[in-house]
């Protein structure tokens, strides 16, 4: 049995913009389970070479139309169970939070791939998997000031496979330091989260008229401690997934009141039933999602130019790169090498885009970074020991050799159990568990077993 709204929510909503609500309270009493999945570009590619929508046994409804790697399923299938969730090939996200890739395509338009984006409040990773494929030539700054959920966050970039990204756990006002720096920032902040009530019954009860107060001042806190880190004509865009006026229009007018921002209006289809609103001081436009008449949960999104601020001066760094010798022994386990730099942490060889190591290195300076790149892995003597990381990137080698399993043996795999198949075919030594032409991760065949090497701490524990 669904629990009561919040009579005080209720209220604070009544002369909201697109706000029903005896529709609302259906839309919430009916519990309808809307479920989505975002496909990874780079992977879909791969997979789509051999395999089509039918390999995926996914139940593919209708796409998601302001995303165009958005798709709806009809039901909710076991996740844990499907070998590509865990190859990266899709992340499970909710629709209405989809509508960022369509911000930025009015904002930026496809030229802009090769931007530094800051995700602020990016924990467990929905909206920076998505920065990284819509920015696949800039730089992603993914930040979690939460320790236990900035290494879910790093779990998460790292089945995603992009070498784009800069995973960093700091306080927002340690991005100060950052002056003028990224072109593109999103807030998707911590919220009293009333738009998750329908999937979420808990939510419910947590929720409070202080919570929201409560919120929208830590709201401010965050913007008002990242704000510098903005340059100038950079786009910042703030989101939450609360229906409340005070976490959502109201912050809109409280920065406009204390920063120096436009607007940003966008255009929408008529079909996608999203209502735009007007702040009450300032005639913000921020977006609304209101769960009786989209097909997704509620969320708030709103878009700005920041005019003041200056532009940055890019410092010269430099990250230790690899030995000539050392980069080749990496060279044959990767795709189009030419375009990375490789460097060294400690003894893991890390792989960055060229085009972005000097700016890893600044980063460096400033920030707590939890990974960057993609990590390759160590040499031992004369044996390269393969990340887990690299098995699961766009940047490995597609010429590697690998075995496709069943999809039984690849939950053994993922398990980390013995994989019931016959090794006197297989080629022996490093090479990549596959499904649907997909790396799962790294194996050692051995005349008469497999090692697997799938990280314990990512392994499928339900049988
Ligand atoms: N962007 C994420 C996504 O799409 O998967 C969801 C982010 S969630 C709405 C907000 C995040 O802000 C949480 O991960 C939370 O840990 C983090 N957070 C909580 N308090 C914060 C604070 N004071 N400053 C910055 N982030 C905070």
């Amino acid at each position: 049995m669904p629990q009561v709204l919040p009579h005080s929510l209720i209220q604070s909503l009544q002369s909201v913009n697109g706000f029903d609500e005896a529709a609302f309270i259906q839309a919430h009493v009916s519990a309808e389970k809307v479920t989505s999945i975002r496909f990874n570009p780079a992977k879909y590619s791969r997979f789509s070479k051999q395999y089509s929508v039918n390999d995926l046994q996914l139940p593919i409804a209708d796409a998601v139309p302001w995303c165009p790697y958005g798709q709806y399923l009809s039901e909710r299938p076991s996740f844990t169970f499907d070998p590509l969730f865990h190859a990266g090939l899709y992340y499970v996200q909710e629709a209405s939070s989809m509508f960022l890739w369509q911000v930025l395509q009015q904002t930026l338009g496809s030229q802009a791939s090769s931007l530094k984006v800051l995700d602020l409040c990016a924990a467990p990773g929905g909206k920076s998997t998505l920065l990284a494929s819509y920015f696949k030539d800039g730089l992603v700054v993914a930040n979690e000031v939460i320790k236990s959920r900035a290494n879910i966050l790093v779990e998460n970039i790292t089945k995603w496979g992009y070498p784009n990204v800069v995973v960093t756990n700091n306080d927002p006002s340690h991005f100060q330091r950052l002056q003028n720096y990224f072109d593109v920032m999103v807030i998707d902040a911590p919220c009293s989260g009333s738009g998750l009530f329908r999937k979420d019954a808990d939510a419910i009860s947590e929720w409070s008229e202080e919570a929201v107060v409560l919120c929208s001042q830590r709201q401010q806190r965050i913007i008002a401690d990242a704000y510098a880190c903005l340059k100038q004509n950079g786009l910042l865009i703030y989101s939450t997934c609360s229906y409340s006026p005070q976490e959502d229009e109201a912050i809109l007018d409280w920065m406009m009141d204390n920063f120096q921002l436009s607007p940003i209006s966008l255009q929408l289809s008529e079909e996608w039933n999203i209502i735009e609103t007007i702040s009450p001081e300032h005639n913000a436009r921020g977006y609304r999602f209101y769960p009786d008449k989209v097909k997704g949960e509620g969320f708030f999104i709103a878009a700005f130019i920041k005019l003041d601020g200056e532009h940055f001066f890019a410092p010269s760094n430099k990250l230790p790169a690899l030995s000539k010798a050392e980069e080749s022994l990496w060279l044959p386990w990767l795709y189009k090498a030419e375009q990375l730099y490789l460097f060294k942490q400690k003894e893991t060889a890390i792989a960055i885009p060229e085009a972005w190591h000097q700016d890893v290195a600044f980063l460096q300076k400033q920030l707590y970074i939890k990974s960057a790149g993609t990590l390759l892995g160590n040499i031992k003597g004369k044996d390269i020991i393969p990340h887990p990381a690299l098995a699961l990137s766009t940047i490995l080698s597609e010429q590697l050799t690998k075995t496709s399993f069943t999809k039984e043996q690849a939950i053994q795999y993922l398990q980390k159990k013995d994989i019931a198949i016959d090794t006197h075919t297989l080629t022996k030594g490093w090479q990549l568990a596959a499904y649907c032409g997909l790396p799962l991760g790294w194996m050692k065949v051995l005349p008469n077993r497999i090692n697997n090497y799938y990280p314990a701490e990512w392994r499928i524990l339900k049988n």
